[in-house]
């Protein structure tokens, strides 16, 4: 069974300490759909205007990806502007400028309705209510958020989290959400409100998972020397993550190894601009440095 994704696609002006783009092809649908790509068939649900050009994500259709539900308006794609200073972590939002994302109401094709995964990227959540509404039963949604939607439809958000399975989310946006610094506290009213797996993003000390059940699972990132950007690292993640769990059998068992096949998509996605780094990788790449992360990640302790 495939993946839907609701998300955004966006054109990014973005500043790094260690270089700038403008217009970059971005948006969480679009680092999303890249990364869950390598694993599975995955359908995008977004908008854009009539500025884009089809051909920048034609290597989509190439790998699987169907491109039917985005739609395509009079006006201009979303824009994003922002900047990262050392704390690569934290991204600053400059400028966010919705466009065509301001009034789209989705009407999801027959043919993807029956998907067994959806996941609610970052984008307005009451897009996100609209296609949980449509889609008919599917086995396992994820959703994620940023502060933009935090500060203008908190309730929204709120109530887009009573009807998923996880959450993926970042440190501060979780702070945000919730009002508390413990992140265990933070996760606990998360999932108060009927989540089973909440799924922190820590940026460079990487993922943090705690389960209705409190058990806690806890990976580093991909430790690396060079990063270039780290935009679009939690939707790929978030790609990683569920396009290995849908091609596994039980969530519940998978659930860490998907974890660290999003944290090594996400490692890729930071080596450049964009999704620059994500169009050159081959499934080798992947299971090369999933291998080496488990390998690094031993701990070593001998309990004599
Ligand atoms: P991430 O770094 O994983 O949080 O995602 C970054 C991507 O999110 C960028 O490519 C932006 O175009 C997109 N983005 C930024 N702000 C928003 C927003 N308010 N709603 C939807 N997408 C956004």
């Amino acid at each position: 069974m495939g993946i839907v994704v609701v998300g955004s696609l966006a054109f990014d002006n973005i500043k790094t300490p260690f270089g700038e783009v403008k217009n970059a092809l971005g948006g969480s649908a679009l680092y999303f759909s890249t990364a869950a790509s390598f694993f599975n068939s995955v359908s995008i649900v977004a908008v854009v205007g009539s500025d884009f050009n089809f051909d920048e994500i034609k290597f989509l259709e190439d790998k699987n990806v169907n491109l039917k539900n985005i739609s395509v308006k009079a006006g201009d794609t979303f824009r994003w502007k922002g900047y990262y200073d050392f704390n690569l972590n934290e991204a600053h939002t400059l400028e966010t400028h919705l466009n065509v994302f301001a009034d789209f109401k989705p009407e999801l094709t027959e043919d993807i309705l029956d998907e067994d995964y959806l996941f609610l990227a970052n984008i307005d959540p009451e897009l996100q209510l609209s296609v949980i509404q449509q889609m008919k039963n599917p086995g396992f949604i994820a959703a994620d958020t940023m502060n933009y939607w935090i500060d203008n439809k908190k309730d929204k958000v709120a109530e887009v989290f009573t009807k998923v399975d996880a959450v993926t989310i970042n440190e501060a946006e979780i702070r945000q959400f919730t009002g508390e610094f413990n992140l265990k506290v933070a996760a606990k009213k998360i999932l108060d409100l009927g989540v089973e797996y909440v799924i922190i993003k820590r940026g460079e000390y990487g993922v943090l998972m705690i389960d209705k059940y409190q058990r806690v699972f806890f990976t580093p990132a991909y430790l690396l020397e060079t990063i270039f950007d780290p935009t679009g690292a939690g939707d790929t993640f978030a790609g990683g993550m569920i396009g290995y769990l849908s091609t596994r059998e039980n969530i519940e068992n998978d659930l860490r190894k998907s974890i660290v096949y999003g944290s090594v998509m996400a490692s890729y996605d930071v080596e450049n601009f964009s999704i620059k780094r994500l169009k050159e990788l081959s499934a080798s790449d992947i299971e090369k440095r999933y291998n080496h992360f488990i390998s690094y990640c031993e701990l070593g302790i001998k309990n004599v």
